[in-house]
């Protein structure tokens, strides 16, 4: 140490001396506290620590201009980790939305194909009457029988009984949108990530595996005997849950499109004006500041 440093240059001041560089800052940079757009601002020098700096015209905090990576890899594993549960909660997201979708997919066609269930206990009564399948008892059917019979009993169904896609309650398809728009606008928040340009598609990724989880859950199994209400409910849920979906599938897409607008006219209206800038990335994600 130096004989003419003085213990009063040593300890920081209260009052720091700033010097122009001459130079601007150049490229994206925001502010630490307001996020405002640094670029084009001065590169003020302080001392006496020599750092560089560029203040916010808005609300005058200094963000450093250089950076040092403070947690060394310890940092990196934190943002790795923290990325990693991201992924599962997103992940968590999209799986939990879709099973709920088909929950309320199955209770809305519940009241479909009611007389389904009888109508093939009759055939089955009757064809096991007239031919040599076992009928020890009642309520189970051949397999081998119903994967020749069943599309043309399906047939016959849907022509006596007028059903089909024209059976769905209209209200509660209606609710069902209205719902999912409510989960979109969630997405639209967690997914804020994401440009709005890809969103649509996480609606569709969800469709694809509702229908995927109906079909793997409505296997008949390999037989050679199989309940008669799990083949009406199987044929209820393949005939009509990927029509029902669609009503969810469509408020999905229209919540997760119309959700950040949404979302920023919310945060307008509930957020007091020095906690705006806590959700900025709403705007920012689609380019609005
Ligand atoms: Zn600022």
């Amino acid at each position: 140490m130096s004989a003419n440093h003085s213990p009063e240059n040593e300890v920081p001041t209260s009052s720091p001396r700033e010097t122009q560089t001459g130079t601007r800052l150049i490229g994206t940079r925001a502010c630490l506290r307001c996020h405002h757009e640094l670029d084009g601002q001065p590169i003020i020098r302080i001392e006496p620590e020599g750092l560089l700096v560029a203040r916010c015209p808005e609300c005058g905090r200094a963000s450093p201009i250089l950076e040092y990576p403070v947690l060394g890899h310890w940092g990196s594993r934190l943002g790795v980790g923290l990325l990693l549960l991201y992924i599962v909660i997103a992940v968590a997201a999209v799986l939990s939305v879709a099973a709920t979708c088909f929950g309320i997919a199955l209770q809305i066609t519940e009241s479909s194909y009611r007389g389904l269930r009888t109508l093939i206990q009759s055939k089955w009564d009757v064809a096991s009457r007239e031919s040599a399948f076992d009928t020890s008892n009642t309520w189970e059917a051949n397999l081998a029988w119903w994967h020749e019979r069943g599309p043309g009993i399906i047939a016959e169904f849907e022509a006596t009984q007028g059903l089909g896609f024209s059976s769905l309650p209209i209200l509660e398809m209606g609710g069902f949108a209205l719902l999912a728009a409510l989960f979109g606008v969630i997405w639209a928040g967690l997914f804020a990530g994401v440009r709005r340009s890809r969103l649509w598609i996480l609606p569709i990724v969800s469709y694809l595996i509702t229908i995927g989880l109906a079909i793997l859950m409505t296997r008949l199994g390999d037989g050679p005997l199989v309940p008669i209400y799990w083949i009406a409910d199987s044929v209820r849920v393949r005939s009509l849950v990927p029509f029902t979906l669609l009503a969810g599938t469509v408020g999905l897409e229209i919540g997760i499109l119309m959700g950040r607008p949404v979302l920023r006219m919310l945060t307008r209206l509930l957020l007091p004006p020095n906690r705006q800038s806590d959700v900025d990335f709403l705007w920012r994600v689609d380019r609005k500041r």
